[in-house]
């Protein structure tokens, strides 16, 4: 046994480490239990203090034991995964469930975050980088997405949307699919128990989904919820009877559903409540109050308005969460000012020179990336996440330094910048 636990530590030195930590703890919560146990056959009782301590050290134990687990099915880069299932939800709209290719287990997530995928699409000549929420709530045998095929706005002349085409119409069961872990800073934190609105646009539902079905599940502290949702009618309605069921089943849930266009046959009280938009006004309507924690999800024009109006009506930002779905191509739904610094440039502002392209523009501050001033100048840098987790942004500077507006997790080479999450700091020259 001990040359085995000598090959396991020259082998896989971190594991073996993790193995003597969880030892040590199992060991010493043993000893503390054990000890514990003595001191009341001995006719002894734990002192209050002593009893506080031994529970602590067991909940630490716990919790270690749990992280140690979820660490161990965490994974970095890419895993594999097949298509287990493909589910039509409504119009040009799919869910996927994922297994894991190599049947290990999946490490858990929080509502509301997503997955990032490395899309091959024949001709494309490079991977396509795409990010889907998951659209239910964590599982460890299976993840699931949700894609709306996104088109073209009619009339325009642009090509529609590839990565949501390829999983609408080529992405079958028993495909396999690259994917990378789940991400995002967009999540519900169920242990906290402040009543919350979940309030969504179209697509922008998945990850209120996965956030109403894990609150359900958990029982999450028997919190209110409100689920304010907004599609054109029952035909681009996604998940239309799970938020029936939200409603008819649990009294914390009140879901509200507007269609802005009800077809004919539609009634309104049953397959929706309310003809027209979700707003803030509707909410001002029905909330006793704006004490809540808001989430918010939906196409950048949704998110806007939004988060301009619950401001307005006195919600603090730090109690409005929000992830807007810009399709990859085009520009994301800026964020209220307030959540982001304001630098001065110098009088004239800065030179920014994007090199490959030949074009340049001046930036006058404010808080808008550098991939959208690049989407602006119609400057082309690959983006999927949008929030500096998934890398495809990752470009070089040639001159200049930049200013990070967020945390980010991709790995960035010296030299390099995340453009979807960075401006300027001084005049850029900029590889792209
Ligand atoms: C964190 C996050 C989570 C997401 N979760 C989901 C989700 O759960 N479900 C979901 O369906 N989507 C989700 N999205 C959106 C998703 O990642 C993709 O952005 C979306 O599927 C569109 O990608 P695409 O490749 O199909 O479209 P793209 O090829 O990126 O095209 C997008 C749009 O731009 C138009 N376009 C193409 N060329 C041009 C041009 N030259 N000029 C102007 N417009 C042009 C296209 O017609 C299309 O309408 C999420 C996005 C993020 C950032």
């Amino acid at each position: 046994m001990l040359a085995n636990l000598l090959k396991l530590f020259i082998e896989h030195p971190a594991r073996a480490a993790g193995l003597l930590i969880l030892l040590a703890l199992v060991l010493e919560v043993v000893f503390l239990a054990a000890s514990g146990v003595r001191r009341l056959l001995a006719g002894r009782r734990l002192s209050s203090l002593q009893a506080a301590r031994l529970q602590m050290e067991i909940e630490r134990a716990r919790l270690e034991i749990k992280s140690a687990e979820e660490a161990k099915s965490a994974w970095n880069g890419i895993r594999k995964f097949s298509v287990d299932r493909k589910v039509q939800e409504c119009d040009d709209t799919y869910s996927f469930y994922l297994k894991p290719h190599d049947g290990k287990p999946l490490p858990p997530f929080k509502p509301g975050q997503y997955l990032t995928f490395q899309l091959s699409i024949p001709g494309l000549g490079r991977p396509l980088v795409r990010c889907y929420s998951l659209s239910a709530s964590a599982d460890t045998s299976h993840y699931r997405v949700t894609v709306k095929r996104c088109l073209a706005p009619a009339g325009s002349g642009h090509p529609h949307g590839i990565g949501s085409a390829h999983f609408c119409d080529q992405v079958k069961v028993g495909d396999i699919l690259d994917v990378k872990a789940p991400n995002g800073h967009f999540h519900l934190e169920l242990e906290r128990d402040r009543p919350v609105v979940l309030v969504s646009g179209g697509v922008g539902a998945t990850p209120m989904i996965a956030m109403a079905d894990a609150l359900r599940k958990e029982g999450s502290l028997k919190r209110e919820v409100w689920f304010f949702h907004g599609a054109r009618n029952g035909r681009d309605h996604m998940f239309q009877s799970f938020m029936r069921s939200l409603d008819l089943e649990d009294k914390n849930f009140h879901v509200h559903v507007c269609y802005s266009k009800p077809l004919p046959t539609e009634r309104k009280g049953i397959d929706y409540q309310h003809e027209g938009r979700v707003t803030v006004d509707l909410m001002k309507e029905l909330l006793p109050s704006n004490n809540y924690g808001f989430f918010v999800c939906g196409p950048g024009p949704f998110m806007e308005s939004i988060t301009q109006d619950l401001r307005n009506w006195g919600v603090p930002d730090e109690w409005v969460h929000f992830e807007a779905f810009g399709p990859a191509s085009v520009k994301r739904a800026a964020k209220p000012e307030a959540k982001v610094g304001v630098t001065f440039p110098p009088m004239g502002g800065l030179e920014i020179t994007f090199a490959k392209s030949g074009r340049k523009i001046t930036w006058q501050g404010g808080g808008r990336s550098l991939l959208e001033m690049a989407e602006e100048a119609r400057v082309k840098i690959d983006a999927g996440c949008r929030a500096g987790n998934c890398g495809s942004c990752l470009v070089a500077l040639k001159s200049g330094s930049i200013e990070y507006l967020g945390t980010h997790g991709a790995d960035v080479e010296e030299g390099s910048c995340l453009a979807c999450i960075c401006r300027p700091a001084t005049a850029l020259v900029v590889d792209a």
